[in-house]
């Protein structure tokens, strides 16, 4: 099976009976990689968003709030940030959803939304972005912020 690192992307093929014996890690950066039991995962990780699936998967996503989380691979405090995002989406339960742009590679909209420093969590809702958080956040601050845009 083929799954996708939660924290760089990079796609890494996992035996998944050895999977059960050993926590598989990404051959790109060491991270520990989700393994999911059953096909169907619903949206319970991030969604990797591109300069090409922005304006699909965000812009017209309607009324959920959709926390985009700015990072690059790089960055140490993306690092820290991105087991949050990890529970974040878990827990989601279609009330928000969470997703992640690499700035490196994706560089028209991170400069579109004037990212200067990561992370930037950007939060969109109708198409709009909505608030903004810079830096390393608690869970508590980023649920907060999105329970808030609720309704
Ligand atoms: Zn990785």
């Amino acid at each position: 099976m083929i799954v996708e690192c939660g924290n760089c992307g990079a796609r890494n093929r996992v035996d998944e009976g050895a999977a059960r014996e050993r926590q598989p890690v990404c051959g790109q950066c060491g991270a520990p990689l989700e393994v999911k039991q059953g096909a169907s995962g619903g949206a319970t990780k991030p969604l990797t968003v591109t300069d090409g699936t922005f304006q699909r998967d965000v812009l017209q996503a309607g009324s959920i709030p959709v926390l985009l989380d700015c990072w690059a691979a790089w960055c140490g405090p993306c690092r820290m940030i991105a087991p949050i995002l990890e529970q974040l989406a878990a827990e989601s339960n279609g009330r928000y959803l969470i997703a992640k742009l690499d700035v490196d590679t994706n560089p028209m909209t991170a400069s579109r939304f004037g990212i200067q420093s990561i992370p930037t969590l950007l939060i969109f809702k109708n198409g709009a972005l909505v608030d903004r958080m810079v830096g390393l956040q608690s869970k508590q601050a980023i649920a907060q912020r999105l329970e808030s845009l609720r309704g």
